[in-house]
């Protein structure tokens, strides 16, 4: 019998959202490890009451202060004690409040930037789902998780795959740890194999319904471009000290084989499982230990097959652009990003064309200098001025 242990307190930064609620899932399995320390949203506070109710959070956050009023009277006639509050500088604090061990970043978008970079300097365990976070502020975010001991560990299906199939201490290159390559899975979104032409009149329904995943809009309308793949590709450099050319794209429609790991011997490590991203989360939660997650296990010869192809750049240019912006290096990847979220954002408002995505991101992308990122203010006026920009752009169209 293993001994009690000490509850661990757990933020989550989103945890209305897609895998916000996955991670609740899985820590609702383990009561005896975890203990929800604060939950947070932007606006879904319906949603929000219900996970307090729930899971008794000893803090909740949402974005404005009628909201909060709202789920303050609500939590009280149920005679609840969760303490309510609005606005951005409440998600810092609880990112890196004392109370919390471990701190869920998924958050969507660069809104989630300060909170995940507040958990990182107050040295918690992170576990990273909020990708756009890294991409804007890749060097500033590695060193800051050196320079305050914290511990990353990486969210997303294809960096936890990777991470599971590198050795325990990777930092350093990759190279002197014999590996020479990372192939990133893609499934290829709902339009893998369509023209440039089809492509141009497809609805955001459309894009949105994801065959093997089931995501949050934002993401779900980046895993279409393959701007996703390309984001991933941004986060696996930092993750793990890859360079570009070192990460290839591997179309992989099943969504079996998460990402592997090619090493100099000429071994090849894939870590596989059922599409469900309740067990990355479970991995970050329990890692170096293995916790049950409600995944069940692959059924081969269900699956029977797994197909591989070379990804489409010329219908897809997102995932061009994401590493060309990696190779410009400096703002240039929060550039990307920033000129990216407007254009998802319009194109879910029915303001702009799926293809055009591409194009708005391209344009910005080019006509914005590129600075060195290495401070926040640095990064966060990139990314403004790259959603100016942006917002420009969308006029004369
Ligand atoms: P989602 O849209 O389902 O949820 C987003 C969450 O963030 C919600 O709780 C929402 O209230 C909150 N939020 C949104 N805007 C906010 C703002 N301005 N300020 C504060 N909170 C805000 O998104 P998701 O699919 O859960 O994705 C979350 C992150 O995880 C994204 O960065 C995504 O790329 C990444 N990710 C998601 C998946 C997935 O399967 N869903 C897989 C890998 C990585
Ligand atoms: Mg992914």
């Amino acid at each position: 019998m293993s001994e009690p242990r000490r509850q661990q307190g757990v933020t989550v930064l989103g945890s209305t959202g897609s895998i916000g609620t996955s991670t609740l899932d899985v820590i609702a399995r383990h009561s005896e490890r975890y203990r929800i320390h604060a939950l947070t949203a932007h606006r879904s506070r319906e949603t929000l009451l219900a996970q307090c109710l729930r899971h008794h959070p000893s803090l909740a956050v949402l974005d404005e202060e009628h909201d909060a009023a709202w789920l303050r009277d609500r939590l009280l006639q149920a005679g609840l004690h969760t303490e309510v509050r609005a606005g951005r500088e409440a998600l810092n604090d609880v990112a890196s409040d004392v109370e919390a061990d471990v701190v869920m970043a998924a958050i969507v978008g660069a809104a989630g930037l300060l909170p995940t970079l507040a958990a990182v300097c107050a040295g918690k365990r992170v576990l990273l789902a909020n990708k756009e976070a890294l991409v804007m502020s890749g060097a500033l975010f590695m060193d800051a998780v050196l320079r305050h001991g914290a511990t990353l560990l990486p969210i997303d299906s294809e960096h936890n795959a990777i991470y599971q199939c590198l050795p325990s201490e990777h930092r350093g290159g990759l190279s002197r740890h014999g590996v020479t390559q990372l192939l990133l899975t893609a499934s290829g979104g709902p339009f893998r194999g369509w023209s440039r032409e089809r492509l141009a009149t497809v609805t955001p329904e459309q894009a949105c319904a994801h065959p093997n995943w089931s995501m949050g809009r934002k993401i779900s309308v980046d895993s279409a471009t393959l701007m996703n793949k390309g984001l991933e590709l941004i986060e696996a450099c930092w993750l793990f000290d890859a360079r570009p050319e070192q990460v290839q794209v591997v179309v992989h429609p099943q969504s079996v084989i998460h990402s592997m790991a090619a090493y100099s011997d000429g071994s090849v490590l894939a870590q596989l499982g059922n599409p469900d991203m309740r067990t990355p989360i479970a991995y970050g939660l329990a890692w170096p230990e293995r916790i049950e997650a409600g995944v069940e296990s692959l059924d081969l010869f269900q699956i029977a097959r797994l197909d591989f192809e070379a990804p489409d750049e010329t219908a897809f240019p997102c995932l061009r652009l994401a590493r060309q912006a990696m190779q410009a290096g400096g703002t240039a990847p929060a550039v990307l990003n920033g000129a990216n979220e407007v254009a998802v954002d319009a194109f879910l408002k029915g303001r702009l064309s799926f293809t055009a995505i591409g194009e708005l991101v391209e344009d910005i992308l080019g006509a914005l200098p590129v600075e060195e990122g290495g401070d926040l203010e640095t990064i966060l006026g990139a990314d403004a001025r790259a959603r100016q920009a942006a917002h420009e752009w969308l006029k004369r169209v």
